[in-house]
């Protein structure tokens, strides 16, 4: 006969004050916004780096994102 397994106590949630996670969004709003710019504009006019390197190594992620690309 099986038995049945006790439900785990469900666990304490702490809230998170804005005042401790403001600075957190506002470093991975940054990240997140450089890591589009390379991967979308990040080419020709716009581009910071020259030459093609940037491009190639975010190429596969530019489609995966529904850039145009070529
Ligand atoms: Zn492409």
């Amino acid at each position: 006969m099986a038995h049945p397994i006790a439900p785990a106590a469900a666990p304490a949630i702490t809230p998170i004050s804005l005042k401790t996670i403001l600075p957190w969004a506002v470093f991975f709003t940054i990240l997140m916004l450089a890591l589009v710019y390379f991967v979308g504009a990040e080419q020709g006019a716009t581009s910071l780096i020259s030459g093609e390197d940037v491009h190639e190594w975010v190429h596969d992620g530019r489609h995966l994102l529904g850039f145009p690309c070529h």
